[in-house]
């Protein structure tokens, strides 16, 4: 059986960005090694799409307009763990810097365009779960790891 990935839904060309657009990126040579699980955390969480942007504040998620999104993002997280258990996944492709499902870095909170070392909400609770996590921009490096398995 093909590996499972769970990937952010808008690198498969989905349009839930929080201004209606979406982070597309060529899937193919994943799509040939493993089965995708899309999922979209914020959407998840009960938050529409177009929505107000949000950014991590420490444990919070504020939203631009200065709401509360905590409870959101939380909720966002349990169900995107949810879903890599139901399908067993053992890896995520995630998108960069999201305040959901930022891998390595985050912005700062403070809507000012700068970037802090930090993971997104649903990041965190799969790297919790002892999922491998991947952002686009390490795509090859999840290919070769994948094609070390086969092997
Ligand atoms: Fe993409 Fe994740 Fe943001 Fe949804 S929450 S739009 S999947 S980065």
């Amino acid at each position: 059986m093909k590996p499972r990935i769970l990937i952010s839904l808008c690198l498969t060309g989905a349009a839930c960005r929080y201004d209606g657009r979406d982070n597309g990126v060529d899937l193919g040579a994943l799509t040939e090694r493993a089965e995708l699980i899309p999922v979209c955390p914020e959407q998840l969480g009960g938050l529409p799409t177009p929505r107000v942007p949000a950014e991590r504040r420490g444990d919070r998620v504020v939203a631009r307009d200065g709401r509360d999104v905590t409870a959101a993002f939380l909720r966002g997280a349990e169900q995107a763990a949810l879903l890599a258990a139901r399908f067993g996944a053992r890896y995520a492709l995630l998108k960069a810097r999201s305040p959901s499902c930022g891998v390595h870095e985050i912005y700062d909170g403070r809507f000012s365009g700068a970037i802090i070392p930090g993971m997104g909400v649903a990041a965190g609770r799969l790297k919790d779960m002892g999922l491998a996590l991947y952002d686009e921009r390490h795509i090859d490096d999840l290919i070769e790891k994948l094609d070390g398995e086969d092997g």
